[in-house]
């Protein structure tokens, strides 16, 4: 997600003007069907067009009046299950009347639909214990999609979704306090564009190597399919080392990072190899050149990768260690370097003017990490001004990362915790979650968004919220938030006023035109697969969202368009967190 704006200068007008169309088409095709009462694949219907696994909760939402459904069975269309629909409630956000259909009592493993007698039929969805897997194969390899500096190819599974090697060299900007070549190959791209960014790989990276932490039993045997499949390292690991090698190149010699390494300014809808556009290293235009957040952030990940690549690589996971410890003695001296993007840079800022969240996030890794009791005390004496941040989460989840301070310092555990941070930290962490479950239950949607979520990357957020559910899970095992977890998975895969699942390529009724320039650029039919679109967001920053109609409401503010990337552009961070729920919620 980027707070800067794209540049589409080299979007043709024929192609801008079919793309604003076809949204238009879309949308009105839309809000049209229920006065249609259309027979088949009702988007009036929405449900988890993957799935329910079988012995969670199966529900799906009706925004249509009626009285009954049925569940077919999709190979012989015979009826397996039939229900009464609950009465209507309205969602304040969408402005739909839903209903629910309740069928958590089938349990029998297979691939069915409903259908709705007045209503429609439904998008066909399974049922089966391991009904997310092929969904968190996707969302993880999509990383390796998004690999800067080498050559991508998908393979014979999705043959012509590849790109040969792109942004080899690379060379310092004049903000950066140094000059000439600096080459630095490797890392993610960000999201739509090809830029590189330190903050929000720290959350991203971040969020993966925990997904592994605490789920790795269920990840270590899923292969991705990647270049490094089979060296006897777990492949979500594999591919969290791309981006942190990235990460550790971006440290100066005296410890602190530079902010982000991108052209001057976005390049057009182009493939990565063909864009041209110097990859520069960019710093704050002035001494110490290097910012605090982007060195508090490599400091928190370099400091969980000293940990968890320890089995695998003892050499890495020193010397993410020693990187660790450098970043934090940085940001020590240089506790408050904000970053703004320098004169003629025009790529996302990712500016925070705060930077003692990722110090916090920093220090509790570090203290978990290492045991040494100067982390334990920074984080002692800082915690308590963060508590608040726990209420309620942030869109901007690259921003806020005191949620993973204090989560990380609950969840370590360690003898050495001091008892009153330790309950508070952890007590907050569960009142949150709480307050986060009675919401989800509350809202007809089932989802844990507030009324004003709906922003920048509010898919994100759905996802991030699902994240909260299952670290308060670890902390204080409760079915309930696995299934209020489980039901911001079922928005994002379907169960939403568009009834569209928000992942490329997953789900019988995927949304098809990410702002991503690979899918953009490239010939495939469909784009590239397992990308979570940015969903939902009433603040309309882009033109496509200004074109729709001005009383829509805030769930309803999101095209499929390329062109709309504040509500339909890809991002490492929020993939972030729908790996790490969908790792959460697979048995
Ligand atoms: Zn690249």
């Amino acid at each position: 997600m980027r707070d800067s704006l794209d540049d589409f200068s080299t979007d043709t007008p024929s192609r801008r003007t079919f793309e604003s169309l076809a949204s238009l088409l879309l949308l009105l095709v839309i809000l049209a069907a229920p006065a249609c009462g259309q027979k088949n694949d009702s988007p009036s219907i929405k449900l988890d067009q993957v799935g329910y696994p079988i012995d969670a909760q199966k529900i799906a939402l009706i925004s249509i009046p009626a009285r009954t459904f049925q569940v077919k069975r999709s190979v012989d269309n015979v009826v397996i299950f039939e229900g009464t629909l609950s009465a209507g409630a309205t969602d304040s956000n969408s402005g739909d009347s839903v209903q629910v259909a309740d069928f958590s009592d089938l349990r029998t493993p297979g691939t069915y639909y409903l259908e709705v007698p007045g209503v429609g039929r439904s998008w066909t969805f399974s049922i089966a214990p391991d009904v997310f897997s092929r969904t968190y194969y996707l969302a993880m390899r999509a990383f390796y999609g998004q690999r800067c500096g080498t050559a991508v190819n998908l393979g014979p599974e999705f043959p012509g979704y590849a790109h040969a090697a792109c942004h080899l060299e690379g060379r310092f900007h004049s903000s950066s306090g140094k000059q000439g070549r600096r080459d630095n190959v490797g890392g993610w791209h960000d999201a739509g564009d090809y830029g590189r960014y330190m903050v929000n790989s720290g959350i991203a990276t971040g969020t993966l190597l925990w997904a592994w932490e605490m789920f790795g039993s269920k990840l270590k045997a899923i292969r991705l399919n990647i270049p490094e499949s089979g060296n006897g390292t777990p492949d979500i690991l594999n591919e969290a080392r791309w981006n942190l090698e990235w990460m550790l190149k971006m440290q100066d010699d005296d410890g602190g990072a530079w902010h982000k390494q991108t052209s001057e300014h976005f390049c057009g809808f182009v493939m990565p190899e063909e864009d041209r556009l110097p990859s520069e290293v960019i710093g704050t235009g002035k001494p110490p050149y290097k910012s605090t957040c982007a060195t508090a952030d490599l400091a928190a990940v370099a400091a969980i990768a000293a940990r968890v690549y320890q089995p695998f690589d003892k050499d890495f996971a020193a010397s993410n260690l020693r990187a660790a410890l450098a970043a934090w003695t940085w940001t020590e001296r240089y506790p408050d370097v904000t970053f703004k993007n320098p004169p003629g840079v025009s790529t996302g800022e990712y500016g925070d003017a705060d930077c003692g969240d990722e110090q916090l996030w920093a220090a509790a890794e570090l203290w978990r990490t290492t045991g040494e009791s100067r982390f334990n005390r920074y984080f002692v004496d800082h915690y308590a001004k963060y508590l608040p941040a726990l209420r309620t989460l942030d869109a901007e989840s690259w921003r806020v990362v005191a949620p993973m301070g204090l989560w990380a310092y609950a969840l370590a555990a360690r003898p050495d915790a001091d008892s009153h941070s330790l309950t508070e930290a952890r007590d907050a962490s569960l009142a949150a979650a709480r307050e986060t479950l009675k919401r989800t239950r509350r809202n007809p949607y089932h989802i844990s968004l507030n009324e004003g979520d709906f922003r920048w990357g509010s898919n994100g957020l759905a996802a991030n919220f699902g994240m909260e559910l299952l670290v308060a899970n670890a902390l204080s095992p409760d079915r309930a938030c696995l299934d209020a977890a489980l039901d911001n998975l079922h928005y994002l895969l379907g169960r939403n006023t568009f009834s569209i699942s928000w992942v490329t390529q997953v789900g019988t009724h995927p949304f098809r035109h990410p702002h991503h320039r690979p899918s953009g650029a490239g010939h495939n039919p469909q784009p590239w697969p397992g990308l979570l679109s940015g969903g939902p967001n009433a603040d309309r920053q882009d033109p496509v969202l200004r074109g729709l109609p001005a009383d829509l409401p805030p769930a309803k503010v999101y095209s499929d368009d390329q062109g709309s990337y504040a509500s339909n552009e890809v991002c490492i961070n929020w993939q972030a967190m729908l790996v790490f729920l969908l790792a959460g919620v697979m048995p």
